[in-house]
């Protein structure tokens, strides 16, 4: 990751008093979670923990995110910009990342919906929480679920050809649902479909 390719004395430690933005991004919807800033004990401890710590200037003292809340930001990569005085930090969070409860300190932030959904499918395999719709796909089991994908792709398709776009766009995210479900099941996700991609250079 870039994480080890971080030279923390190379940073502009002094430009600003010892402290740099850090922007934290999920790392699998890429959307941006929050803003905060790390002095080089914090950095050291982010990466000698795996959790994102920051320098809390209110507490005036260092701070892991979640550390009474237990949504913590686990770390993937740190990466300095061009001129070494801010940092992006690459994390997965373990529930909402602002303190109001949303994914997001900053509610309009966009992000990947698909990878979303992808990473909520991943969650209900495992939980199988009762009352879900995706649960009861997963118990209904691999054939279920494979006939699902048929029939919205049928109906994908039909859409296209009558030329009903408010259906077509309905059917594909119809789709696009269960054919999530269905790499999940068997134990693939939405990355494993984009490596095959990237491989073909698309
Ligand atoms: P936590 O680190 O999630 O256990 O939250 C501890 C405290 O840190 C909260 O009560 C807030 O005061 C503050 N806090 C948590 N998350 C954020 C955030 N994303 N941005 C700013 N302050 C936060
Ligand atoms: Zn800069
Ligand atoms: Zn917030
Ligand atoms: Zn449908």
């Amino acid at each position: 990751t870039t994480t080890t390719t971080l030279d923390i004395e190379a940073l502009a430690w002094d430009k600003q008093g010892g402290l740099l933005p850090a922007i934290v991004q999920d790392a699998d919807t890429l959307r941006v979670l929050m803003l905060g800033y790390v002095d080089r004990a914090a950095l050291q401890a982010t990466l000698a923990s795996g959790r994102v710590t920051f320098y809390s200037r209110s507490k005036q003292r260092l701070w892991t995110k979640g550390e009474s809340s237990g949504h913590v930001l686990a770390l993937v990569s740190v990466e300095a910009d061009c001129d070494a005085d801010t940092l992006l930090v690459q994390a997965r969070p373990h529930g909402p990342t602002c303190h109001l409860g949303r994914t997001s300190c900053f509610p309009e932030a966009p992000g990947d919906v698909l990878s979303a959904l992808d990473a909520l499918i991943a969650r209900r395999a495992q939980e199988r929480p009762e009352g879900s719709y995706t649960t009861r796909l997963f118990e209904a089991g691999i054939r279920r679920i494979a006939q699902k994908v048929g029939e919205e792709g049928v109906e994908t398709a039909l859409a296209a050809v009558a030329q009903d776009d408010a259906a077509l766009l309905g059917e594909a995210a119809d789709l696009l649902y269960h054919l999530l479900v269905l790499l999940r099941a068997r134990g693939l996700g939405l990355d494993d479909a984009r490596r095959v991609l990237a491989a073909r250079g698309g």
